[in-house]
């Protein structure tokens, strides 16, 4: 049976009061949800960005319908709040951007400052890893980490995820499209910090920042998620239909899975404007006007997608440029990853593997003509940074 009663919050006071199964923890623990049997534990964050308080919201109302006496759980859940400071003041961030600060580098740079030297931003972080670190220490199996945010602009929701076997595994019941690449464009993101310490994640967009419809397509996604992650057995909680046939139902005319196969930086020199009417993800047709700069027009090469254009605030990746990726190509890269085929990787010619770090190659573009960089993207080699004739290719660990 159930833990004994203790304090309850708000988000589950409508729940049965026998069933109590959640702890008051705290501000920055909005909610904890967890079974004597044990399973994995589910961390999920909202308002990283302080302007988008709909993850929170849809977080506790999954705690809501979890923490009743019909739902055989196992595991824990809990809920974080993202940036506190800043989504009280409803705005994406006050100093520092809190999806961006996830690096190894910051964050040690980060535990080794005095309180003294630290900027609001730099508490939040240091109490999230805390508390992340917390609910590590004490899971009891595989421990999952959902990251909820919603967008400036309109469109169907999304996921975003690290190329790994694994997060490709737990992402795979989510009828949403998700976007492979597009998390290794971005450093020091929140959901790949945590990979690297052997968390599965993902980062779902959940539609527009105040749509009250968010909130619903962001409960659907960690409902599923929860279901995927085995904190009940499947089929056991019937909400979860309905979560499938509701993302079902968002995904329009979008392919499931998509990669991104270009980053178009800009500078602010470049006088960049997006064409206008294109929404978060977009068909575009051989050559479509995509965009204008100093240099004149940017047109589409083929067909293809466009990923999150840059429509207003600030930024350095003006679009970002994408395919459609078919079952069939899955399936052969999954394969070729089980098997480890990667290992050969660096006989290729003009690739040697990275000394110092083994997730990473390192290539020299003058010999590596010869073959596509889409090698690469098949063994999850997506992180690309080009300098000079040297490339390197980087992908997570796992
Ligand atoms: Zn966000």
């Amino acid at each position: 049976m159930m833990d004994a009663a203790n304090a309850v919050n708000g988000a589950t006071s409508e729940a049965s009061p026998v069933s109590v199964r959640t702890q008051l923890v705290g501000p920055r623990e909005a909610a904890k949800l967890a079974s004597e049997k044990p399973g994995p534990t589910l961390i999920a964050i909202g308002g990283i960005h302080g302007n988008e308080p709909a993850g929170i919201e849809a977080a506790l109302r999954v705690v809501g319908r979890l923490n009743k006496e019909d739902v055989d759980l196992h595991g824990e859940l809990v809920v974080l709040r993202g940036n506190m400071s800043a989504l009280m003041m409803k705005s994406r961030y006050r100093e520092r951007d809190l999806n961006r600060v996830w690096t190894e580098k910051q964050i040690a740079s980060l535990e080794a400052r005095g309180d003294e030297k630290m900027i609001d931003e730099d508490r939040e972080a240091k109490e999230i890893l805390l508390a992340i670190r917390s609910a590590i220490a004490r899971a009891r199996g595989q421990v999952y980490l959902v990251d909820l945010h919603t967008t400036s602009a309109a469109g169907v929701p999304f996921v975003i995820f690290g190329d790994t076997l694994p997060q490709r595994h737990f992402c795979r019941d989510l009828p949403l499209p998700v976007v492979m690449g597009l998390e290794e464009q971005i450093d020091g993101a929140l959901a790949s910090f945590w990979t690297r310490q052997g968390c599965i994640t993902f980062t779902v967009e959940g539609g527009q920042h105040d749509e009250p419809g968010s909130i619903d397509n962001l409960e659907a996604t960690l409902l599923i998620a929860a279901e995927s992650a085995g904190l009940f057995p499947r089929g056991s909680v019937k909400e979860t239909r309905d979560a499938y046939r509701l993302l079902e139902s968002r995904r329009g005319h979008l392919p499931r899975v998509m990669e991104v196969v270009e980053r178009h930086a800009i500078k602010a020199t470049d006088g960049f404007k997006m064409a206008p009417g294109f929404k978060n993800l977009d068909h575009a047709r051989g050559g479509q006007l995509l965009a204008t700069d100093k240099d004149g027009e940017i047109r589409a090469p083929k067909d293809g997608l466009v990923i999150l254009p840059l429509y207003q605030g600030k930024g350095d990746d003006g679009f970002f440029w994408g395919r459609a990726v078919s079952e069939a190509r899955l399936r052969v890269s999954e394969r070729l990853r089980s098997l480890q085929f990667e290992r050969f990787l660096p006989l290729l010619p003009g690739v040697e593997r990275d000394a110092r770090d083994p997730s990473r190659l390192v290539v020299n573009t003058h010999i590596a003509k010869l073959y596509p960089l889409d090698v690469f993207h098949m063994f999850g080699y997506r992180r690309i940074r080009q300098t000079e004739d040297r490339l390197t290719v980087e992908r997570q660990p796992g």
